[in-house]
């Protein structure tokens, strides 16, 4: 591929393998990222590894020069830990998504992903832990996550009019919850797949076999390795498909069930204390994958097992091996 691809948010968690896949694929990667490069997941010597502030408009400008395609995975995130209690800084991720688009627009390139998320769907149609999967449609009439949610909902909205307005080949996924190894674990961050696979690890270590677990654990979430997470990500951008998509998996797990599975990945039996004040976020969420499949023939298929047990043990591996 003669082309240069940037991807911003490159010291990231999905960052990360997604520059792994494309220099994979043979293009020319330029990687950006606040972080110092000491704290990046994964920095590959064959990329150009940038350190910028993205929600600067000069850095935005010198990242997208000589650029044909933009991969936009930059944001000030976290789990529900994270953005139920800093939303003011969740909706400052809005600066990295204008400047960006702006830029891209003005330097023109073709095409740019969003990574969006499933916390743009309306909170109403997620208060049963025997949801409904949430299709596309259900992000209107807009009661999005408070913050993180918000933020998320109007960034898609930009993406769609500088398409519509400037004909910047914007696309967006919705990601349903992705994990897998060379991300957060730890911190404050960590969402919930890791943050298991953590305390399972823990009690393991230690002989102590009572894992905290958020709420009463009957709360139900799908969550996507994040393979699958990539694969979709390049297919999108690639495709003519303009509105908004899912990319997650159709798995329904409840949180309960999240812990035996690390517990037994792990080989051993765990108590579950439950913590009914933390936080929790929607009672239930799935992603409906029939716009995938009817669009691009493909949906995130890897079973949860197999990438939490990739998962477990990366992490595992971190709090042994230092
Ligand atoms: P991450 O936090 O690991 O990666 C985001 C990266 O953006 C970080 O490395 C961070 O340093 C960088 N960043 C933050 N502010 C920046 C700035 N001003 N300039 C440059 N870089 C900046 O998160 P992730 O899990 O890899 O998520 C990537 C994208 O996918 C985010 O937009 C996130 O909202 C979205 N998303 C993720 C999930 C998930 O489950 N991981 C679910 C839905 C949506």
């Amino acid at each position: 591929m003669s082309e240069k691809v940037l991807v911003a948010g490159g010291g990231g968690f999905i960052g990360g393998h997604l520059v792994a896949r494309l220099l994979n694929d043979g293009y020319d990667v330029r990687s950006v990222d606040l972080k110092p490069q000491s704290d990046w997941y994964q920095v590959h010597s064959d990329a150009e590894n940038l350190v910028l502030d993205l929600a600067e408009k000069e850095p935005c400008e010198k990242s997208v020069a000589g650029i044909s395609q933009v991969y936009n995975l930059a944001a000030d995130m976290g789990g529900m830990g994270f953005i139920e209690n800093n939303k003011a800084l969740c909706m400052l991720s809005v600066l990295i998504n204008t400047h960006l688009l702006q830029a891209a627009q003005g330097a023109g390139v073709e095409r740019m992903f969003y990574a969006s998320s499933a916390c743009v769907y309306n909170g109403e149609k997620q208060t049963d832990p025997n949801v409904t999967a949430l299709a596309e449609a259900d992000a209107y009439p807009a009661l999005p996550e408070d913050g993180y949610g918000w933020e998320k909902l109007f960034s898609e909205r930009m993406c769609r009019h500088y398409r519509e307005d400037y004909g910047l080949e914007t696309r967006v996924a919705r990601y349903h919850n992705v994990y897998g190894p060379e991300g957060t674990w730890t911190g404050g961050r960590e969402k919930a797949p890791a943050a298991i696979c953590r305390k399972v690890a823990e009690a393991k270590l230690s002989g102590n076999h009572v894992v905290d677990v958020w709420g009463d654990g009957l709360q139900t979430r799908s969550f996507m390795y994040v393979d699958d997470c990539v694969e979709g990500t390049t297919r999108l951008l690639a495709s003519d498909i303009i509105e908004p998509i899912n990319i997650g998996s159709s798995e329904l797990v409840t949180i309960n069930q999240l812990v035996d599975l690390a517990a037994d990945i792990a080989g051993i039996e765990v108590e579950r204390n439950h913590d009914l004040t933390a936080p929790q976020g929607v009672r239930g969420r799935n992603s409906d994958n029939t716009m995938i499949l009817d669009l691009m023939g493909w949906e995130p298929s890897i079973p949860l097992r197999d990438g939490l047990e990739k998962t477990y043990n990366w992490i595992f591996e971190q709090m042994t091996s230092s």
